[in-house]
């Protein structure tokens, strides 16, 4: 299903592919995944996570898999920045604090395995830009055309028209939209954000997690936003939990946003509740501001208990587990 199903089907009052509350007794293994495309994503971690393997494998799987398909917001298929390039931002942390990433990498497909490759090949955490596609080309990873998948190629000649840029933005679920990216918000209620983040709890009992993304359409090029960054987009901490963020990343990198749920996860919080204390301290520094962002957290605990809270209504989350497999609608903060 995708996000303009998933939101008809909510507008009607479709109540079964939400429970009302998920802060229930956790379960192992799961994987849970941003977006309503997390649900394909969970699937491909699943197969590994069923057959009692690692963690840090599912969440590669899931991520590939996305990077694999054509979507607005993951992968080379993805939009470009203002100047029409695809660059792309992600990575990869274990449950021993082992975590890998690149930024700003162009024309290579699986930007995911690249940061599990800095990860598990070099002393280092980050690589960026040129240097970035340099390893990548190095370790095996082909380099490809850089020509925009149709739906980007549309996208941007539609933003060309005003080519507005304000880092400002984004409300799902809403068509009118003042921002810079408002071109990106298509009839069918397509977004032009949707970070793949996803966690996992294997049957041994460890987390890992995994960020893909081609970052926020139209951005300045060399723009690089929360979701390579470990602490904003992506925080294990195998002891406690871990968190995972979509929207708009300046905001997520503000509050070391990631890091900041774990650690209300460590004080006791449930995790809907250490995703809501995060969103509430973005929307106190600028509560005017607030109304025009869109960020949304999900994590998980060492139970496997899950939760999510976002700023706007929109944010939702994609659950698999021996139980479950479905799309949760985020609570959110923030009515407009
Ligand atoms: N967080 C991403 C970024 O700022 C955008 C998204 O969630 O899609 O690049």
């Amino acid at each position: 299903m995708n996000r303009k199903n998933f939101l008809k089907l909510s507008s009607l009052g479709f109540s079964s592919l939400a429970l009302p509350s998920f802060t229930k007794a956790g379960q192992k293994p799961i994987v849970i995944a941003t977006w309503d495309s997390g649900m394909a994503v969970n699937a491909a971690a699943w197969e590994i996570l069923a057959a009692n393997g690692r963690s840090l494998d599912a969440v590669e799987a899931g991520a590939l898999k996305i990077e694999d398909t054509i979507d607005c917001c993951v992968g080379l298929g993805g939009y470009p920045d203002r100047d029409g390039i695809v660059t792309l931002d992600a990575c990869i942390m274990d449950e021993h604090a082992n975590c890998g990433a690149v930024a700003g990498l162009e024309q290579i497909k699986h930007p995911i395995s690249v940061a599990r490759k800095v990860m598990e090949k070099t002393p280092h955490i980050m690589l960026v830009g040129n240097g970035a596609q340099q390893f990548a080309v190095e370790n095996g990873f082909p380099k490809v055309s850089s020509t925009l998948s149709p739906e980007a190629t549309a996208a941007y000649k539609e933003w060309l028209v005003k080519s507005e840029y304000k880092p400002i933005l984004n409300i799902e679920n809403k068509k009118q939209n003042n921002g810079p990216f408002a071109p990106n918000f298509f009839d069918d209620g397509s977004a032009n954000h949707d970070t793949m983040g996803l966690l996992a709890l294997d049957m041994a009992g460890n987390l890992s997690g995994a960020v893909t993304t081609s970052g926020m359409a139209f951005k300045i090029h060399g723009r690089v936003g929360d979701s390579s960054i470990i602490g904003a987009g992506l925080f294990v901490d195998n002891e406690v939990g871990a968190a995972t963020s979509s929207g708009v990343g300046e905001e997520v990198i503000r509050i070391c946003g990631t890091h900041l749920v774990v650690e209300f996860m460590r004080q006791g919080l449930s995790p809907e509740l250490a995703c809501k204390k995060a969103i509430e301290r973005i929307v106190k520094k600028d509560p005017e501001k607030a109304k025009s962002l869109q960020v949304g957290f999900l994590a998980i605990n060492k139970k496997g208990v899950y939760g999510a809270y976002s700023i706007q209504k929109g944010f939702v989350f994609s659950v698999k587990s021996g139980h479950e497999n479905r799309v949760h609608a985020s609570k959110y903060l923030v009515s407009v």
